[in-house]
């Protein structure tokens, strides 16, 4: 009896396959007759005919390879949400929960000081006009998500050269206070698009995600060759190389960084009017694949900004590295702009908590980070 059904269930699983066999070969070993929709017209098969693209070549049918929203094969960003999108990670929510913390505060050992500081990384920060060692980040990883931890033994001061006194800084003013390990979750940077184009789209993130100077002095207008360099000039500025290099490699992964797309940037057009600004006007191009957006871009009318969308909250990680965050107007901040003041050397054009434009000193600190990125679409 054993053998009996042995040969029957043989005789049922090769007639299954036969079954299938018959209708994927049915006349279409020369080929299948495909309609415009990939379906053979004799077996039913779904053939597409992908070449080397991500898009089909004869129904238009996408077949990306997902890995965090971008195609590994295209560099194409996948998923739009109206006009937000999600890309990179960045500390921005900060942790409430007490035995979150204590886990946290267990791997990170002993918190930083002076004398010893661990695996604590030094944020550099400026005080007194020179750089300082007294305010230190970790990140850490635990049950798949990663968190920062921030740790100041001293306030950060509004601008590069005040004491860390708590009449300078707008840390305490945030609910952030010395010797005190804060934690922030990495969470997935929203962007908003503000223009689209020939499979590219400018975005800018949605939130303030840090707090940052422009540049560390104002008083250094240096020589490079024949060409002065002034305090306000983007392309010498200490934000654009934080946003290149630090928030750049701390955002994206690989993949990510694929989509984003480097385009020569115009430093010299900053007002809407066109009228002349001398700051302005000795600013060569760069290309950058994370920069601020000019004046212009926000007060001429072409990608829609007014002094309601402007008007910028901020995550509670710039509030703890000290992000001026104005308690009249529900808590937005202030965000640079990269084009030079027209009249102040040691100035740059800005965003303030209301969401007008205007202008600030470049050693200030307690103004916000926007970045803005061109995406492959
Ligand atoms: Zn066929
Ligand atoms: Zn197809
Ligand atoms: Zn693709």
């Amino acid at each position: 009896m054993k053998v009996l059904k042995l040969i029957l269930i043989i005789i049922m699983v090769l007639s299954c396959f036969s079954m299938v066999a018959c209708v994927g070969d049915a006349n279409c070993d020369e080929g299948h007759d495909l309609n415009e929709r990939c379906v053979c017209s004799r077996c039913n098969q779904v053939v597409h005919d992908m070449g080397s693209g991500c898009i089909c070549q004869r129904c238009s049918v996408p077949n990306h390879t997902n890995e965090n929203g971008v195609c590994t094969k295209c560099n194409k960003l996948l998923s739009i949400n109206g006009n937000i999108f999600t890309l990179g990670l960045y500390p921005q929510t900060k942790v409430t929960d007490t035995s979150l913390i204590d886990v946290l505060n267990q791997s990170a050992g002993e918190a930083p000081s002076y004398s010893q500081k661990g695996d604590w990384v030094s944020y550099g920060y400026y005080k007194y006009g020179d750089m300082e060692n007294d305010a230190w980040y970790i990140d850490k990883e635990y049950n798949g998500e990663k968190y920062r931890g921030v740790i100041f033994s001293d306030y950060r001061p509004y601008s590069t050269i005040n004491s860390g006194a708590s009449s300078a800084t707008y840390q305490d003013d945030n609910g952030y206070l010395e010797e005190t390990v804060y934690w922030f979750k990495y969470e997935p940077i929203r962007w908003q698009v503000v223009k689209q184009s020939n499979g590219k789209a400018l975005a800018i993130s949605e939130l303030i995600i840090d707090s940052q100077c422009f540049y560390t002095t104002i008083n250094d207008i240096r020589n490079n060759g024949n060409q002065k360099i002034y305090a306000n000039n983007w392309e010498y500025s200490s934000l654009r190389q934080w946003l290149n290099s630090n928030f750049y490699n701390v955002a994206f992964n690989a993949t990510q960084k694929n989509a984003i797309i480097a385009e020569s940037l115009d430093n010299k057009t900053t007002a809407y009017d066109g009228s002349y600004n001398n700051y302005a006007n000795c600013q060569n191009n760069t290309t950058d694949n994370v920069f601020l957006l000019s004046y212009k871009d926000v007060t001429d009318t072409s990608l829609g900004f007014n002094s309601s969308n402007l008007r910028k909250r901020s995550t509670d990680y710039a509030k703890a590295q000290g992000l001026y965050s104005s308690p009249n107007v529900d808590y937005r901040g202030s965000w640079w702009l990269r084009s030079a003041d027209s009249d102040t050397s040691s100035m740059v054009t800005s965003v303030d908590p209301i969401g007008t434009t205007g202008s600030q000193y470049v050693y200030t600190t307690s103004f916000g980070v926007v970045p803005a990125i061109i995406v492959n679409i």
